[in-house]
C-alpha cells in the first residue's frame, strides 16, 4: 500500500524534526490531559486553552510555548507569579524525544510512525496519572485494548512485516492475553500470600493494551524490563526513607534501633506506582530498542 503522507517533510531526511516538534505540541497536550484526566468534572477539551492551576488564568499564547514559555517566564505564572512545576517542561521535552524517536525507527512509514506515537503519548499520560494518583486513567488502558486490534487489523506490519490481517490480529489478541493474564495472575499470588492488593487493575488493563501492540514476545521483555526498573526504584525509595528516618532519629536524640527504622521504611516505601516502568517497557518494545538493547547486550558480551 502507498503511505499516504508522501510530503517530504514527513517522510525525508527532516522527518525526525518535523516529529519532534509535533512531539513538543503534542506534550503540551498531554500536560492537561494529566492534569485534567483524573480530576472530577474536568473536560480535555473544554477550556480548550491552557490555565494556570493556581489562579485559572487563560495562557495567552506566548505563555503556552512548550519548553520555551517555562524558561522565559523562569517557571512563574505571568499573572500570580506562583511557581510552574518543572514537570511541565519534562513532559513537552520527553514528548518531542519519543516522537523524534518513532520517526527514527520507521523512517519512511508515516502511518507506523503515527500509530507509534499515538502509542508513546498514551504511555506517558498512563505515566504521570500514576505518578501523581496511583491509577492509570482508563481512557489509556481501555482506549489501548479497543483500539489494538482495530489497529492490527488496519495494518497487520504493526506485529511484522509478512503478516495478514488474520495473523497480525491473532498476534494481537495472544498479546494481549498473556500480558494481561500474567500480569493477572501475580496480583492473584500476591493478594494469597499477602493478603494485600499487589497489583492495582489499572495495570493489568494497561499491560493488555501494551501486548496488543507489542504482541506477546514483547510484552513479556516489557514485563521483565519493568521488574527490574520498578525493584530498582522501589529499594532506593526504602534507602531514601530509611535515610530521612535516621536523619530525624539522631536529631531527636531518639534511642530507635536501626533494625525499627528499616522495618518502617519497608513499610513505608512499599507502595510506588508500578504503571511508569511498565510504561517504559511498552515504550522500549513498540519503539523497537528492546531489540536493539538484546543485540547491544550481545555485542557487549563478544
Ligand atoms: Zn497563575
Amino acid at each position: 500500500m502507498e503511505p499516504p503522507f508522501t510530503h517530504p517533510l514527513i517522510i525525508g531526511p527532516l522527518a525526525p524534526v518535523f516529529w519532534g516538534l509535533m512531539g513538543l505540541l503534542v506534550g503540551s497536550f498531554l500536560n492537561v490531559a494529566i492534569y485534567r484526566l483524573p480530576a472530577e468534572g474536568e473536560s480535555i477539551f473544554k477550556p480548550l486553552r491552557s490555565r494556570c492551576p493556581k489562579c485559572r488564568t487563560s495562557l495567552t499564547w506566548y505563555e503556552n510555548i512548550p519548553v520555551l514559555s517555562w524558561l522565559v517566564l523562569r517557571a512563574r505564572c505571568k499573572t500570580c507569579k506562583c511557581p510552574i512545576h518543572w514537570r511541565y517542561p519534562l513532559v513537552e521535552a520527553l514528548t518531542a524525544f519519543l516522537f523524534w524517536s518513532a520517526a527514527h525507527s520507521f523512517a519512511g512509514d508515516p502511518l507506523m510512525i503515527g500509530i507509534v506515537v499515538l502509542v508513546l503519548s498514551g504511555l506517558v499520560v498512563a505515566t504521570f496519572v500514576d505518578f501523581d494518583c496511583f491509577e492509570i486513567p482508563d481512557e489509556v488502558s481501555i482506549g489501548g485494548c479497543i483500539l489494538a486490534p482495530v489497529l492490527s487489523f488496519l495494518v497487520p506490519r504493526l506485529h511484522g512485516v509478512e503478516l495478514d490481517r488474520f495473523e497480525a490480529v491473532s498476534g494481537c489478541l495472544l498479546g494481549m492475553a498473556v500480558g494481561g493474564g500474567i500480569l493477572y495472575f501475580i496480583g492473584w499470588v500476591g493478594t494469597k500470600v499477602y493478603s494485600v492488593d499487589a497489583m492495582g487493575f489499572g495495570d493489568v488493563k494497561l499491560v493488555a493494551a501494551g501486548g496488543g501492540f507489542i504482541g506477546a514476545v514483547g510484552i513479556l521483555h516489557g514485563l521483565l524490563i519493568a521488574a527490574v526498573l520498578g525493584s530498582i526504584v522501589g529499594i532506593l525509595n526504602m534507602l531514601r526513607l530509611y535515610c530521612e528516618l535516621r536523619t530525624r532519629v539522631a536529631k531527636r536524640h531518639k534511642a530507635d534501633s536501626r533494625l525499627r527504622s528499616l522495618q518502617a521504611a519497608r513499610l513505608a516505601g512499599r507502595y510506588i506506582p508500578f504503571g511508569p516502568y511498565l510504561a517504559v517497557g511498552i515504550g522500549l518494545g513498540i519503539l523497537g530498542w528492546n531489540n536493539d538493547g538484546a543485540l547491544l547486550l550481545q555485542y557487549l558480551l563478544d
